[in-house]
């Protein structure tokens, strides 16, 4: 299979920018096999992109676009795909909401042509931008493939790797395998450092990236047949595991939720849920999962001070003091809904969900989380900076169930092993 890199933007003609995009994306390449017969570059112009397409879709089997899918008039790299592949337009309504959230959640006003980026190919595979907002895509026709990502390598490498990597990989004679080693509790930034060593083998490759409050280092090797992948895989996985023990939670499938009613299962141990800004989100993520009643036993959303302070006995001193986002008050609704349950351990969350902070004027995205387990009260402080509602109250969930998580693995595993 061959394969040729298009990188759009005049500003790279014009040597204002350096070509990352391509030298990126050519090594990605090689690694996975896939022969690239040409790089080229081409300017934001109509006939001279479509002209450049027809001709690399002539010689080659796969072309990858990179830049040209923003907002702006001068953005024609999704039209101009289309094109060339006989591919109409449709509206996604999907990535359209997607789009106008990440406009709130900077706070930002979105202008009509935003709305252009939420068009994505018909008959495509469309490919979310989980660090910008324009979408990339591929057409897959008549022998022929075209991918296109954006032009900034923050939100192209990121796609490349978790979305057209996949699309890629059956045009290639090799066979692929891939682990999501899942971690919380550590930064994306921190988490590639410490793997830099990982990072730079070529088979298998790992990349790290960020998602939801969590950190992925994605593991994959390419090999003969499954078994030959596999095997290039497993030291990496293993070490990768080893060397971060304390964040990973699980490989591959498992959310955290369902890592921890497993958990709460294996030693027979029960939670009861305090929740304030999630509003009981935490609670249906647990009883999402099937046999959750022997794990969990209850969740008060406990909205108002008053209800804080008349059912869990959150202290009206710690509430006026510090206010209701506060780490004593958090860790008062992890006690106090552990003494009114009787659960094994007590968990508070309270935080500024947003997208507007309250009347305290703290940070949108400010949470306490704290897990109580009889004996200590532990609190972690969140700070998201984001101001999307429905992040916020994910990644507050998810901590929650990481803190009791650990909990149990030091207090039994780690017992165990001893
Ligand atoms: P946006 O939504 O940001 O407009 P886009 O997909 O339309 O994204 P471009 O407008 O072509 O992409 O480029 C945006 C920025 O991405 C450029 O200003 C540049 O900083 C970076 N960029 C684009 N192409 C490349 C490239 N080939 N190599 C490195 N950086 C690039
Ligand atoms: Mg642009």
């Amino acid at each position: 299979m061959i394969c040729e890199i298009v990188c759009v933007g005049t500003e790279i003609l014009l040597g204002d920018i350096v070509n990352t995009n391509a030298v990126y994306l050519s090594r990605k390449l090689a690694e996975m096999g896939i022969s690239v017969l040409r790089q080229d570059v081409v300017g934001d112009n109509n006939e001279r992109l479509t002209e450049m397409l027809r001709q690399a879709l002539d010689r080659s089997d796969i072309v990858i676009t990179t830049g040209g899918l923003g907002p702006t008039a001068d953005d024609i790299t999704r039209d101009k795909c289309c094109e060339v592949m006989d591919s109409k337009l449709v509206l996604d309504e999907k990535i359209k909401e997607q789009i106008e959230g990440y406009f709130i959640s900077k706070g930002l006003k979105m202008s009509e042509s935003n709305i252009r980026q939420a068009y994505v190919p018909e008959d495509g595979i469309v490919f979310e931008n989980d660090n910008g907002t324009a979408p990339g895509f591929a057409i897959e026709k008549n022998s022929k493939c075209i991918i296109a990502l954006p032009g900034p390598p923050r939100e192209m490498k990121p796609m490349f790797e978790d979305k057209a990597r996949k699309v890629l990989e059956k045009y290639s004679d090799a066979v692929f395998v891939s682990h999501n080693i899942k971690m919380m509790g550590i930064g994306e930034s921190v988490m590639a450092e410490k793997a830099a060593d990982l990072l730079e083998n070529e088979n298998p490759t790992a990349a790290p990236y960020a998602k939801d409050g969590e950190c992925f280092l994605r593991v994959t090797a390419s090999g003969k047949d499954k078994a030959d992948a596999e095997e290039k895989a497993k030291p990496v996985v293993e070490e990768a595991v080893k060397r971060f023990r304390e964040y990973v939670y699980a490989v591959d499938e498992e959310n955290i939720e369902t890592v921890l009613v497993k958990l709460l299962k294996k030693y027979k141990l029960k939670i009861a849920l305090a929740e304030s800004c999630t509003g009981g989100f935490a609670a249906k993520r647990i009883t999402d999962i099937s046999g959750a009643s022997e794990v969990f036993d209850c969740g008060i959303v406990s909205y108002s001070n008053e209800i804080k302070n008349r059912i869990l006995g959150v202290r009206k001193e710690n509430l006026e003091k510090y206010g209701a986002v506060s780490e004593p008050v958090a860790k008062e609704m992890a006690e106090g809904v552990k003494r009114l349950s009787g659960a094994d351990y007590g968990i508070g969350i309270t935080g500024i969900a947003g997208p507007l902070s309250d009347s305290t004027n703290k940070p949108v995205g400010l949470s306490y989380i704290a897990v109580c387990d009889g004996e200590t009260t532990e609190c972690v402080e969140i700070k998201t900076s984001r101001h999307d509602r429905d992040y916020n109250r994910y990644v507050n969930g998810s901590r929650a169930f990481d803190l009791v998580r650990r909990k149990i693995i030091k207090r039994f595993e780690e017992q165990e092993e001893k």
